[in-house]
């Protein structure tokens, strides 16, 4: 059996990630030192997989501590999640974000260079196109500017994986760029679990739907698209999910080098019909109200899914009814997110 180190497993998208890996017959450890995440979810992982898995609480910038995992367990591939993730908040602290996300996948190379393991797959972000609006985005697209350090994080960390698979032969790296990943496990026993106040669309919906929070402000009406609100390509986290499995199966069957794919759906959805496909899923009106526009935002951001279509066998399956299903079930089972440990 094969194993896959999942670092940041305890996330939102990692989380998920294991189910699959562990339902397409991998063996998964993983390592999350808890910063952005509670340690109930491995007592939910173990509930929908039948399962307690190996987890090692682990600050993955620290070398001693992460070599532990590695010198004590026979690991064929990596799937690097852990990283700080929320933009705002990079913005305020850009020095805990690039050492962080920096540090902890440098940290990471380190220890598959010194124990062998060559195949890794990192979580990359449609970020890294910057304020182009010209969409769908290939993998071909320049790379842009980034608003933010959160993203430049992104862009500096790709551009380090390419230069350490350029010196070391036998790697094989995934760089995966993700679009908007939305949803929820269909047990509702897993889901996103922001800290304090959401910044991101979905969260936000489920909490003015769950009437935690009292309204939406959707973030500009006045933008050059059929409704006026953004557009963006939700993809459901458990496509998500599968999209790992199929990029360590491709890492698996091929030669050393770098890949790159876009996972998302390559389908827009505007603010609006986002808000009218929640309020179908939870049964009532989404209380919102039309505000001024956010700094950094494009109008239009969707990928173009050909490449990941051809060479990994990935298509997403679930679409935006699905994603505010899972959302709501996650949302109405877990009001107050997931309990402190
Ligand atoms: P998340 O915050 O839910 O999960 C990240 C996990 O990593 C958390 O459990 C956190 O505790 C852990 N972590 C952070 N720093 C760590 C460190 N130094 N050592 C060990 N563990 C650490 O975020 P997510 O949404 O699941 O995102 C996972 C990855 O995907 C991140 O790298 C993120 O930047 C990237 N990504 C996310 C999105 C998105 O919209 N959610 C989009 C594009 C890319
Ligand atoms: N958005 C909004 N109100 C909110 C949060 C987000 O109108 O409270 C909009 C935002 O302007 C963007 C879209 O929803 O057009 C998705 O935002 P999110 O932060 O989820 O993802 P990103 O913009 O980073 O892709």
């Amino acid at each position: 059996m094969s194993t896959v180190l999942v670092t940041g497993g305890n996330g939102y998208i990692g989380s998920h990630t294991v189910i699959s890996l562990y339902e397409n017959g991998y063996d998964v450890i993983i390592a999350d030192n808890l910063s952005n995440s509670k340690m109930e979810v491995q007592n939910r992982l173990e509930k929908i997989c039948g399962k307690r898995f190996k987890f090692y609480n682990v600050d993955c910038c620290d070398e001693a501590a992460l070599e532990k995992v590695f010198s004590e367990n026979k690991i064929d591939s990596v799937i690097h999640f852990a990283g700080l993730k929320a933009v705002g908040e990079s913005v305020r602290m850009p020095l805990e974000y690039y050492s962080n996300n920096i540090n902890s996948m440098i940290t990471v190379c380190k220890l598959m260079k010194k124990y062998g393991v060559n195949n890794l797959v990192f979580s990359s972000s449609a970020t890294v196109y910057g304020m182009s609006e010209d969409v769908p985005f290939t993998e071909e697209s320049p790379l842009g500017v980034c608003t933010n350090p959160y993203g430049w994080t992104k862009w500096m960390l790709e551009q380090i994986l390419r230069d350490f698979a350029k010196a070391e032969p036998s790697m094989k790296v995934c760089l995966l760029r993700y679009f908007n990943p939305v949803g929820a496990h269909e047990s509702g026993l897993i889901g996103e679990d922001p800290r304090g106040i959401p910044n991101n669309l979905f969260p936000y919906i489920s909490k003015v739907a769950g009437g935690t929070l009292e309204k939406l402000t959707v973030f500009g009406d006045d933008y050059d698209t059929p409704d006026g609100t953004c557009i963006r390509d939700y993809i459901h986290v458990v496509d998500l999910a599968d999209g790992h499995v199929k990029a360590i199966r491709y890492l698996e069957s091929h030669d050393a080098g770098v890949s790159l794919f876009n996972l998302g759906t390559g389908k827009g959805t505007s603010v609006k019909e986002a808000v009218a496909a929640f309020e179908k899923a939870c049964g009532h009106e989404i209380n919102h109200v039309f505000g001024p526009r956010r700094p950094g935002d494009i109008a239009v951001c969707y990928a173009s899914t050909e490449k990941a279509e051809k060479e990994l066998g990935f298509v997403a399956k679930y679409g935006i009814d699905e994603m505010c299903s899972s959302c709501w079930k996650w949302q109405t089972m877990n009001p107050e997110g997931l309990s402190d440990d």
